[in-house]
């Protein structure tokens, strides 16, 4: 494990360059505190109400962004709260230009109804972000979760399905007729087809939420790095639901 550790950073270092590295390597950072899952989650939670609310803070966004979206977006721009100053803005951009230190990943599908950083009310540097149709996880997306888990310290994982899911649909009505999606449109089907397989026929919401629990099992099961962390409690894996009618996130389970 030591070893396999070892040879991942390794890798991540020659890759990346040391200065993210030297601080992940030291939880105790000042400039890098490890973000509990409960706190994190939390934090996903508030930020959902405020977007649900329509009192939207975009945190680490400059105050030339807040008032460009107050000027041009459908947000009511007497509710935009204008905390950040430009100074503050660039300070921010330029801790960021050294380091990140996300305190959550979010498994997303690429829907663009459902992006993570402004249903959750996040911003610059907050989030660490895999989106593939389906929200399935491939290699890659693994990938890059272990590595926000591992050299970057976030310790939450979510997977976040949605309301009326394009693929989950498509994947249920390419099996039922036995058929084939068109070019690499297949592999989200064939990702997705376990589910549909062990899932009521017909019922589209149940086979999203059946898709997030899926995916989120995978993580948990995960070997050699993700499964030790969420046995121990260091790490949560948590599904979501994003209701495109309301704005509103539900996790569907507390694990
Ligand atoms: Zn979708």
């Amino acid at each position: 494990m030591k070893r396999s550790l070892l040879a991942f950073t390794s890798i991540v270092l020659a890759l990346l360059g040391t200065s993210q590295i030297t601080q992940a390597a030291d939880p105790a950072h000042p400039d890098q505190p490890i973000v509990a899952p409960a706190d994190a989650l939390s934090r996903l939670k508030e930020g959902n109400g405020r977007f649900t609310a329509g009192n939207l803070q975009h945190p680490h966004d400059s105050i030339d962004e807040r008032k460009y979206m107050a000027a041009n977006s459908y947000e009511n721009a007497g509710t935009i709260s204008l905390g950040m100053t430009s100074e503050q803005a660039a300070k921010r951009r330029a801790e960021l230009a050294k380091s990140q230190h996300p305190f959550a990943i979010i498994l997303s599908c690429s829907d663009s109804r459902v992006p993570p950083e402004i249903v959750f009310d996040e911003g610059l540097g907050d989030l660490f972000i895999v989106r593939v149709a389906g929200n399935v996880l491939n290699n890659e997306g693994l990938g890059s979760i272990e590595y926000g888990v591992e050299v970057l310290g976030a310790r939450l994982i979510v997977v976040l399905g949605h309301q009326s899911c394009g693929a989950v649909d498509a994947a249920m009505k390419t099996i039922a007729a036995k058929g084939k999606a068109p070019g690499h449109i297949q592999s989200l089907i064939t990702a997705i087809e376990p589910v549909v397989d062990s899932t009521p026929k017909g019922d589209l919401d149940m086979t999203i939420k059946a898709n997030v629990k899926h995916v989120v099992d995978a993580l948990r099961a995960s070997t050699p790095i993700l499964k030790t962390r969420v046995d121990s409690g260091d790490v949560q894996v948590i599904g979501g639901y994003y209701t495109l009618d309301t704005g509103a996130v539900n996790f569907l389970d507390g694990k």
